[in-house]
């Protein structure tokens, strides 16, 4: 069954979660299609994400991210922004890094406010 059919019996598939690449002028694009995805910079939200840690994937159904987005799909397909590790308040204040496992396996921290994670994880 596609990923897109099953909207249609009321189960949210969960969101392909992607690097973003960039395109010679630097611009940040979909990494499945090439579209420039710039303008959709901002928080995400990832549905039933792979949260490295148990206690994190048990509390959460769906993690708030900042990032980029490609709507060019019939799925969902988010590309989160890369943070250099747990400390993401050199990034945007308030925002904590969490680790999640991306659609090609590999382990990468991304940005979530912080108090989604203090009002799940205590
Ligand atoms: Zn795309």
């Amino acid at each position: 069954m596609s990923r897109a059919g099953l909207g249609r019996f009321g189960i949210v598939p969960p969101t392909v979660v992607r690097e973003p690449t960039r395109d010679a002028e630097n611009i940040p694009v979909c990494p499945e299609c090439g579209h420039p995805v710039v303008k959709s910079k901002g928080s995400q939200r990832i549905e039933k994400p792979d949260l490295v840690h148990v206690a994190l994937t048990a509390a959460f159904d769906e993690l708030i991210t900042f990032g980029w987005r490609c709507e060019r799909h019939p799925y969902e397909i988010v590309l989160p922004m890369r943070v250099g590790g747990e400390d993401a308040s050199a990034f945007v204040d308030g925002w904590t890094g969490v680790e999640i496992r991306f659609s090609d396996e590999h382990v990468r921290h991304v940005a979530t406010p912080e108090r989604e994670v203090s009002e799940h994880v205590e």
